[in-house]
């Protein structure tokens, strides 16, 4: 496993953690997802991502099932939802959550998107407090633009932002105009979600290259090249900037052993090029959504 330290913390973090939506939402598939992500655990996949909101809390606790025997290991992220994010409602999600997880500390704990009814003020304040109380080991934020970033940065004064999670991949490279150079410039880790497209019911789903079509042939030849699957060129291509880590989600044991894999290839700059031809960066950067 290659580690990148968390933004300006001495803490190391896996570049490649395990994501858990859609985990908890299917009792008969529970004992899958837990293997799946003890699977991982064994391999090095020690950081994991869930969230209050994922299956209602249910994704938080196949997790604790999972780390149950380890928690010393896990660098564990899980995400308080917008419309919980007044100065309580950030404090009653943190207790909940750790209730779920079983566990006595968050390491990274995030704001999961832009709240529209809770100024930052409220909700960051909430973060500092959870900090000190050893409840939080490092606040973090998801889908804000720098923006937002920094007004979040200001309520935090002394205490570090140190993360933004962020949607990223071939189909939406908007956060290379705005959210990536701003975090690296300030010492923020940009964790990439949805590494290989969206679901159906998200952003519009805007997926992996689909067979048969030339993007996805151009992945497979790429990747071909090193004896690499398109979903391994995926990962690596997006771990090629600076600070950047990836949480792809895997069930099936044979992926999540193939992402472990994809560390170990090094895309040429002649083959980011070809990607640069096929999958064109725009000029928008990351916009502001706000639940
Ligand atoms: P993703 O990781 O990009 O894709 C998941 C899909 O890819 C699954 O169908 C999985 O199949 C398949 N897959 C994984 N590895 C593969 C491989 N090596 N080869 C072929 N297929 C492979 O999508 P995601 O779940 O949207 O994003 C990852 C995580 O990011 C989430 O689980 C969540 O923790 C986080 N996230 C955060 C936000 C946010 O707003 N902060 C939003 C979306 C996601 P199997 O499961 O069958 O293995």
């Amino acid at each position: 496993m290659k580690y990148r330290s968390l933004g300006t913390t001495n803490e190391k973090i896996p570049i490649i953690g395990q994501g858990t939506w859609t985990y908890g939402e299917n009792k008969s598939e529970a004992l899958e997802e837990i293997k799946a992500l003890s699977y991982g655990i064994e391999n090095g996949l020690t950081l994991i991502d869930t969230a209050e909101e994922y299956a209602k809390g249910g994704a938080e606790r196949i997790v604790a099932e999972a780390i149950k025997d380890c928690r010393g290991d896990i660098f564990l992220t899980t995400k308080v939802s917008a419309k919980n994010c007044s100065y309580k409602g950030v404090i009653e999600a943190a207790e909940k959550s750790l209730e779920r997880l079983n566990t006595t500390y968050i390491d990274l704990y995030l704001q999961h998107w832009p709240s529209k009814e809770h100024e930052a003020e409220e909700t960051m304040r909430a973060m500092t407090y959870l900090v000190e109380k050893g409840l939080v080991k490092y606040i973090g934020v998801s889908n804000f633009t720098p923006e937002m970033i920094m007004e979040a940065q200001n309520v935090i004064g002394h205490h570090v932002l140190s993360c933004n999670q962020v949607g990223y991949h071939f189909n939406d490279r908007r956060v290379e105009n705005n959210v990536i150079p701003y975090c690296q410039k300030h010492g923020i880790t940009v964790m990439a979600y949805s590494p290989f497209g969206y679901a159906p019911q998200f952003f519009g789903g805007v997926g992996f290259p689909e067979q048969g079509t030339s993007e996805r042939q151009v992945l497979d030849d790429i990747g071909g090249k090193y004896g690499a699957t398109a979903y391994q060129v995926a990962l690596n291509w997006i771990l090629r900037h600076e600070g950047l880590i990836t949480i792809p989600k895997a069930k099936n044991t044979a992926h999540i052993k193939s992402n472990l894999e994809a560390l170990e290839l090094t895309l040429s700059d002649e083959d980011l090029q070809v990607i640069e031809t096929y999958f064109p960066k725009t000029n928008e950067g990351m916009s502001l959504v706000k639940y």
